[in-house]
């Protein structure tokens, strides 16, 4: 595995879960990764010793951070942004302000990300948005807020794919549905909903995930691009 050899990475919110992941596979691949945490140290710490990565504390709800990170990162050849969160419950009962910061990480900052990427990407390069497969379809209550970040998503993906394809830049999303990490654990309470609208009824692996962001990072997905890559267990099927 060496598609990515001297490809200069950053990755947004790398620290735990799906993002590392792809921090892990695109370090295989023979990237020069950096990635970005804000609440787990140690654990960026301890990916960083493992891959040979390297960790910048990088808080996605603060734009102007956000954007001087992908500025320092010079010309990158790939940006994934990961870093999300998600809020559920009744939307009479959640707090506006929390609503309001997760717009911040899940729509934000993916959006002011991949324009400061682009300003010095080269022709080649990739801009992959984690979004999710409820940006598709919302199968049960109490996700409308995170939900409508991830359709932000698809908006922004096929948006700048318009803009930035003249430039051979690609720009794509990967849309998981339920993978088994601290936002979703595969022994959490929406576990029978889940695998109820599922053909394939367990949790995806974090690893999974990670391996359709280093196909649509590699060389050989230069002709995709504005698309919604689902990798769901049939739950949109
Ligand atoms: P986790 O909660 O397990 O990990 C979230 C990651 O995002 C951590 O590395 C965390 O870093 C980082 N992050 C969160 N907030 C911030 C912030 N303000 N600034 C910087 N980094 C931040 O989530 P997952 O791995 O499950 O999710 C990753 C992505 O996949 C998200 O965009 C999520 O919406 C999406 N997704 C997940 C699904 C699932 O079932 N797991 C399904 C569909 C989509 P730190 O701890 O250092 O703050």
């Amino acid at each position: 595995m060496a598609g990515l050899k001297g490809k200069r990475a950053l990755v947004l919110g790398g620290s735990r879960g799906i993002g590392a992941a792809i921090v892990r596979r695109l370090a295989a691949e023979g990237a020069e990764v950096v990635f970005t945490y804000a609440g787990s140290r140690e654990a960026a710490e301890r990916l960083a010793g493992e891959t040979g990565a390297r960790a910048e504390l990088t808080d996605s709800a603060d734009r102007e951070a956000v954007v001087a990170r992908v500025r320092e990162s010079g010309a990158l050849d790939v940006l994934v942004v990961n870093a999300g969160v998600a809020m559920m419950g009744d939307p009479l009962e959640l707090d506006a302000d929390e609503v309001d910061r997760m717009i911040r990480i899940n729509v934000h900052a993916p959006y002011h990300a991949a324009v400061e990427a682009a300003r010095r990407m080269p022709e080649g390069g990739r801009i992959v948005v984690i979004g999710s497969n409820v940006g598709n379809h919302v199968g049960f209550p109490g996700i409308a807020a995170y939900a409508l970040t991830k359709s932000a998503v698809q908006g922004m993906v096929r948006g700048l794919a318009r803009d930035f394809g003249p430039r051979g830049i690609t720009v794509n999303a990967v849309q998981p549905g339920p993978v088994d990490t601290d936002m979703n654990p595969a022994d959490g309470p929406l576990k029978d909903t889940l695998y109820g609208l599922m053909s394939i009824k367990r949790h995806g692996r974090p690893d999974e995930i990670a391996g359709m962001v280093a196909w649509l990072a590699g060389p050989e997905a230069g002709f995709v691009t504005g698309a919604m890559h689902t990798i769901d267990g049939g739950y949109g099927a």
